[in-house]
């Protein structure tokens, strides 16, 4: 493509991209069905060049109805993945220049500018002082990461060495701790039957007497206890583990404490928020996604660890073809994680720091909390809905409880998939105690109140069918 054709089609984008970002779609998710994209596109690659707007036309018309859209207002699934406008042009940027930044001289701003955003983002969380941050692509790396070098350090290298660990190494979490934590365990070679679930209290919180005698009870049983991994706001329902008193706990026997916050992260921002990460000095790793709720382009999680070298022992790894000058003077990032080759991910967050200041961040988690508070409000006063989340950010799970039916999980779920259908939002459920529950997650940066009680009073129409019925 020459030069003056990049320059027509990229201005004709931007104006489509615009377009996009300012419209709602009618289906957020599609009615897709298995195969549908793949009957409608060749199976072998064009012989010969093709015209960018032969290319465009395809765009539109096979895959932008095939996909499901993250960024309308009316995105209530699973935990929202933002973007903004400032994140969308750091993006165009950093596909431009197309830098490799794994290493400081491969990109020095690449990586000066990570250490600045990690500390921006460090202070405006109030995270604790001696925490080292990097960019990672997602929580389930970091998570994996932090497994990687807790791993190391309880075997003194044995682990990498040999492939074997002289004990039996022991994790701990809740049964609502991420699924990342279990993949974690799995592929560092912990072995999932060395994941501890510890018991938890009726917020679904990690009980800390649950974890000491479980601690207690490996130990009497020859175990080496190593890892704690905590989550501030789980996934299904944003429950919270009491990290101060975990901490004291993994501080008493050395265990490593990991704290997964991957959602609700962001919500540091806020000082009326803090108290939910209280006892965060304990932690030795600390994840949270920048890319989940804080208007920056998926993917962008940020790692705090508070010993950078016990991440270097474990990732580190420098061949002759990689060495610099500057080895012994600069963070090389592509030693504190798994992958070599590195995206500019700084960029984005950057962007979107500097174009909304903290303030600006802090009052978009305002709105997206006092609009999950009032859709709280008014599902408590409904005599046939009840609330199922810990109460504190954009996340509401909810169920309908009437009295005369007896299939409350069949009942929820007709609900949910009639609110959907009838196309006024998306959301997704979870199932907690046995009990299905209709998460509604309010995170995206154009989402009004109108979006979110308009699905709930679809919701509502949905019970009264389903009682019709
Ligand atoms: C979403 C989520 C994750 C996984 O995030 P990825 O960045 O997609 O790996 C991990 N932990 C919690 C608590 C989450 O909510």
């Amino acid at each position: 493509m020459r030069s003056e054709e990049f320059r027509r089609h990229a201005h004709a984008l931007v104006d489509w991209m615009a377009d996009y970002l300012e419209a709602e779609v009618p289906r957020v998710a599609p009615a897709t069905k298995p195969g549908d994209v793949l009957a409608q596109l060749p199976n072998t690659a064009p012989e010969h060049p093709e015209t960018f707007e032969d290319i465009f036309r395809d765009f539109e018309a096979f895959i932008v109805p095939n996909m499901t859209h993250w960024n309308d207002p009316k995105w209530f699934a699973y935990f929202p993945a933002n973007n903004s406008p400032p994140s969308v042009l750091a993006e165009m940027l950093t596909a431009t220049l197309g830098a490799q930044c794994m290493s400081w001289q491969t990109s020095p701003a690449a990586t000066e500018l990570e250490q600045v955003v990690m500390n921006w983002l460090k202070k405006a969380c109030d995270l604790p002082e001696s925490m080292v941050g990097v960019l990672q692509d997602t929580a389930s790396t970091a998570t994996l990461v932090a497994m990687l070098t807790a791993r190391e350090k309880f075997t003194h290298g044995e682990f990498g060495r040999t492939g074997t660990s002289p004990q039996t190494l022991r994790v701990y979490a809740t049964d609502q701790a991420h699924s990342s934590i279990d993949k974690a365990v799995k592929l560092a070679g912990f072995g999932s039957t060395n994941l501890v679930r510890v018991a938890t209290t009726s917020d679904l919180s990690m009980d800390p007497d649950a974890l000491a005698n479980a601690v207690l009870a490996d130990l009497q049983a020859g175990h080496t206890p190593s890892v704690v991994c905590a989550t501030v706001g789980t996934t299904s329902t944003t429950a919270n583990d009491p990290l101060r008193a975990i901490g004291r706990v993994c501080d008493q026997h050395g265990l490593w404490f990991h704290v997964d916050a991957a959602y609700a992260g962001s919500a540091a921002l806020l000082p009326e928020k803090r108290h939910l990460f209280e006892g965060l000095e304990y932690a030795d790793s600390y994840v949270f996604n920048p890319h989940k709720w804080l208007l920056t382009n998926f993917d962008c999680t940020a790692y705090y660890v508070r010993d950078p070298d016990a991440l270097l022992y474990a990732c580190g790894l420098t061949p002759e073809y990689l060495r610099t000058a500057w080895d012994g003077d600069v963070p090389n990032f592509r030693d504190w994680g798994i992958q070599l080759g590195r995206r500019f991910r700084a960029l984005k967050l950057y962007f979107v720091m500097r174009s909304y200041g903290v303030t600006g961040l802090q009052a978009l988690l305002r709105n997206h909390i006092e609009m999950a508070d009032a859709l709280r409000a008014e599902v408590q006063k409904h005599p046939e809905f009840e609330c199922h989340d810990s109460g504190e950010y954009g996340l509401v799970c909810l169920r309908a409880t009437p009295q005369d039916v007896q299939d409350l999980n069949a009942l929820n779920a007709s609900i949910l998939s009639y609110a959907n259908g009838a196309l006024c939002g998306y959301a997704t459920h979870t199932v907690v105690d046995g009990k299905f529950l209709i998460r509604i997650s309010i995170g995206q940066w154009r989402t009004t109140p109108d979006h979110v009680f308009a699905y709930w009073r679809a919701l509502q129409a949905g019970l009264r069918a389903a009682k019709g019925a």
